[in-house]
C-alpha cells in the first residue's frame, strides 16, 4: 500500500479535559475517513489505552505498543496492527506502561517533544491520514502529538457550563506547540454531546467562538448510541449507518477533510 494521491495529514485530538469525546471522535472519524477511501492509521498516545481497548482488545496488550517504539526497542513498522475492529483503520496501540515511559522521558535531560514525529517518519508515505489520541492533560505526550501533527482539533462537550473553563490554557499550549512546529494549525473546536434543545448547549456553542479561533459548524449529538457501540467494540457507523449520530460523524469528517485540505481525488473505493 502506497499513498496514491491524497496528501498525508496528521491530526491530533486534544483537550486536557477528560470525557469530552477525544477517543470517541478519534475512532469514529477514523472510520468515516476509511469509508471515504482513505488509508488511515490511529496512534494511541494515551496511557489509558482506550483507543487500543476499542480498536484492538481491552484485555490484551499489543505486542509492540507505542512506548516500545518511543523508547527505541522496536521499529514503528513492527507496531502497526493492520487487523483492527474497524476495516481500513490500522492501529499503533498503547499500554498502561506508556505512563512509566512518559515519567522517565520527562525527567531525562534533552528528551525531545519531537520524538513521536521522528518515529512516525517511516510510515508517513503509507497513509493518507494519521490520527493521534491524547491523554486528558497538557503533558509531554500531548506536546509530542502536536509536534508531529499538521492539525489539532479540540473536542468540547457542550452540555456543561464548565466546559470552557481551561480553554485559555489549551489555546496557550497549542500556541506554544505551533512555535516549535511551524506546520501545526488549529483546525477548530468540535462540539460533542451536543443537544441544541438544551439552553446550556446553545450557550456553550455561542461562547466557544470567543475562546477558539474556529468552531466547526457540524456537531456531534449526545446519544446513547456511542456507549452502546463501545460495549460491543463498534463505531456508530458500524452500529447503524443511518442514525443521527452517524450522519453527524460523516459531516464532521467531511468538514475536517475540507479544513485540512486533504484531497480525496482518485480515492473513492
Ligand atoms: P475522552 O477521550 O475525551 O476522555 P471519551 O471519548 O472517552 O472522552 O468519551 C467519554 C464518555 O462519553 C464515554 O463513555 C463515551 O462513550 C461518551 N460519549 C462520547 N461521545 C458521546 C456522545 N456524542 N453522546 C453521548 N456520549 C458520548
Ligand atoms: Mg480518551
Amino acid at each position: 500500500m502506497i499513498n496514491d494521491g491524497a496528501i498525508l495529514m496528521i491530526i491530533t485530538f486534544a483537550n486536557h479535559k477528560g470525557g469530552v469525546a477525544k477517543t470517541t471522535l478519534t475512532i469514529n472519524i477514523a472510520d468515516a475517513f476509511a469509508r471515504e477511501g482513505l488509508d488511515v492509521l490511529v496512534v494511541d498516545l494515551d496511557p489509558q489505552a482506550n483507543v487500543t481497548g476499542l480498536l484492538y482488545s481491552a484485555e490484551e496488550t499489543p505486542g509492540v505498543p507505542i512506548e516500545k517504539i518511543l523508547e527505541g526497542s522496536a521499529s514503528i513498522a513492527q507496531g502497526v496492527i493492520e487487523k483492527t475492529n474497524v476495516e481500513g483503520v490500522h492501529l499503533i496501540g498503547a499500554s498502561l506502561k506508556l505512563a512509566n515511559l512518559e515519567r522517565q522521558l520527562q525527567s531525562t535531560p534533552f528528551s525531545s517533544t519531537s520524538l513521536l514525529a521522528q518515529k512516525l517518519a517511516p510510515v508517513i508515505p503509507v497513509y493518507d491520514a494519521i490520527f493521534i489520541d491524547t491523554p486528558p492533560a497538557l503533558s509531554f505526550l500531548t506536546a509530542n502529538a502536536m509536534a508531529a501533527s499538521d492539525f489539532v482539533f479540540s473536542p468540547l462537550a457542550s452540555g456543561s457550563k464548565l466546559s470552557l473553563v481551561g480553554a485559555d490554557d489549551l489555546v496557550a499550549f497549542i500556541h506554544q506547540a505551533k512555535a516549535a512546529n511551524h506546520k501545526l494549525k488549529f483546525g477548530g473546536a468540535i462540539l460533542t454531546k451536543h443537544d441544541s434543545r438544551k439552553k446550556v448547549c446553545r450557550l456553550v456553542q455561542g461562547a466557544a467562538t470567543e475562546y477558539y479561533a474556529n468552531v466547526l459548524a457540524s456537531t456531534m449529538p449526545a446519544t446513547t448510541d456511542v456507549d452502546k457501540g463501545q460495549m460491543i467494540n463498534r463505531t456508530v457507523l458500524q452500529l447503524e449507518r443511518d442514525s443521527n449520530v452517524s450522519r453527524a460523524v460523516v459531516e464532521i469528517a467531511r468538514e475536517i477533510i475540507k479544513i485540512t485540505g486533504l484531497s480525496l481525488k482518485g480515492k473513492t473505493k
